[in-house]
């Protein structure tokens, strides 16, 4: 298998090369700097090279408008078989009622699962002429009044600086926009998300979304909690799990922490913990699934066939136990890493962790988000500087750094490994001087890394990395 790879790849960028040699070059760096850098990113992954090559077929070129055996488009046979295995396995692998897997993105999913909530829940006389084929007997003033009914309302969401995704109801994204929203955070103290008070903001409230699930938040949630609190309410429960996708698809996360049987609507990345192709994916109880079927022409144009084909790949492999040990290998790593920290004196929000993420209040090295995240960049360390609860240096320079385990536990990294990353990560921390500014304060940006400090590191991460290949068997000619 491995000379196969190796010979697929080699050929394929001698066809690119001979095109575009600067495309082929910057494909073969781009593996060249993957391999060599400690890859922390908590949203990152390395897809299977099956996903990678599924992706790089003559699906691309096809239409393929509407749903399985329902196109807009003629030819859609082999489209049709692609579609429907993707959702076939979607659906076992997370045992949903219903799969959607067109969406292009997160956001994409995220904004198909906000249309189906709207068209499934407010209550309009107009709505269902909207939905029908006589949308031509809707008036100009018909239209008016159902803009104005779906544009008023309310969505509940974490908030950003507490670990939530910008489409859950930050102003800037659409969804802070389209909703009158507003947001839940977590305990000033522990820094845990707090049911009692989401229940609270919610009764006072009352919103037709309840948004549950993070991008930066290091714990689990209880689903099973969040949905009582959304029927409460009268709510619909929408679960974004794009970051911890694999952790459910690895039966890692059961019971009230898996979401799907939970949540009225499920909806996630394919690219991240969950190790598949760039995309997103909506899963939902029966009552929403002809409202999410919409997606296209509601929200999405053609499909991205070729990726659609990747899904049913990637979703193949995580069915396996092979899977479901690298997943659960993925929490414990996290932990590793965290204990790692905390033996070496470094604060963490919340105090640890038990999923994939560990954030690093960097507030104690004296440092803000930004420098540390340039500073780790600088010893081949690649993470993501992120807000922590209540940021004393606001969202651009941040107070932290967000680490992840799914990328480094695919190359086989483990318990010894993920503690030799939090020692090197401190050593560049405490390594690390802040700058000032013209004016002489200090500055939230500019930063001296000791001497030597980076090729030390580079030369430790190197052995780590060594050890464990990134495609091992991949050889480029
Ligand atoms: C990453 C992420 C998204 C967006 O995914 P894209 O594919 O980048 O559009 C949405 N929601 C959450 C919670 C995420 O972590």
């Amino acid at each position: 298998m491995d000379s196969l790879i190796s010979n697929a790849y080699t050929q394929a960028l001698e066809v690119i090369g001979s095109v575009e040699p600067r495309i082929a070059d910057a494909t073969r760096q781009e593996l060249a700097d993957q391999r060599a850098s400690l890859k922390l990113i908590a949203s990152e992954n390395y897809a299977s090279p099956a996903v990678l090559l599924t992706m790089g077929t003559w699906f691309s070129d096809k239409y393929a408008e509407g749903t399985v055996g329902h196109r807009f488009y003629a030819g859609c046979q082999n489209v049709d078989t692609v579609e429907a295995l993707a959702a076939e396995h979607a659906r076992e692998l997370f045992g949903a009622p219903y799969a959607y897997v067109q969406p292009h993105s997160g956001i994409d999913a995220n904004l198909v699962a906000f249309w189906s909530i709207l068209a499934n829940r407010v209550e309009s006389p107009y709505l269902q002429k909207m939905q029908s084929k006589n949308v031509s007997e809707l008036s100009e003033a018909d239209w008016e009044t159902l803009r104005h009914e779906f544009g008023n309302q309310r969505l509940l969401g974490m908030s950003l600086d507490a670990g939530g995704h910008l489409t859950h109801g930050f102003r800037p994204n659409i969804s802070g926009k389209m909703f009158h929203q507003q947001q839940y955070g977590t305990d000033p103290e522990t820094g845990l998300l707090d049911y009692d008070a989401v229940a609270a903001k919610a009764r006072e409230f009352k919103p037709l979304v309840l948004v549950a699930g993070y991008s930066a938040y290091p714990r689990r949630v209880d689903f099973a909690k969040m949905r009582e609190i959304a029927d409460e309410v009268g709510a619909v429960l929408m679960v974004d799990m794009a970051h911890f996708a694999g952790l459910v698809a690895g039966k890692v996360f059961t019971g009230d922490e898996d979401p799907v049987p939970h949540a009225h609507i499920t909806t996630t990345t394919t690219h991240k913990s969950l190790r598949g192709p760039r995309g997103g994916m909506v899963l939902a109880q029966e009552e929403f699934a002809a409202d999410v079927d919409r997606g296209c022409p509601m929200v999405l144009g053609g499909p991205l066939s070729h990726v659609m084909a990747a899904k049913a790949v990637a979703f193949a492999e995580a069915r396996t136990s092979s899977f479901q040990a690298y997943a659960q290998m993925v929490a414990d790593n996290a932990k590793s890493l965290a204990e790692g920290f905390l033996s070496r004196d470094a604060t963490l929000v919340t105090g640890g962790t038990d999923n994939h993420i560990v954030l690093l209040d960097v507030t104690s090295f004296g440092l803000t988000g930004r420098q540390a995240e340039s500073a780790l960049l600088d010893a081949g360390i690649v993470t993501n500087r992120n807000s922590v609860p209540a940021d004393p240096n606001g969202a651009w320079y941040t107070s932290g750094v967000r680490l992840g385990t799914p990328a480094l536990t695919t190359r086989g990294f483990g318990h010894d490994e993920f503690d030799k990353v939090a020692e090197l990560i401190v050593e560049v921390l405490s390594n690390t001087e802040r700058g000032t500014t013209k004016a002489g304060e200090p500055s939230k940006a500019s930063y001296a890394l000791g001497d030597g400090v980076a090729d030390r590191v580079k030369a430790q991460s190197a052995e780590l990395l060594d050890k464990h290949p990134l495609y091992p068997g991949l050889v480029l000619g």
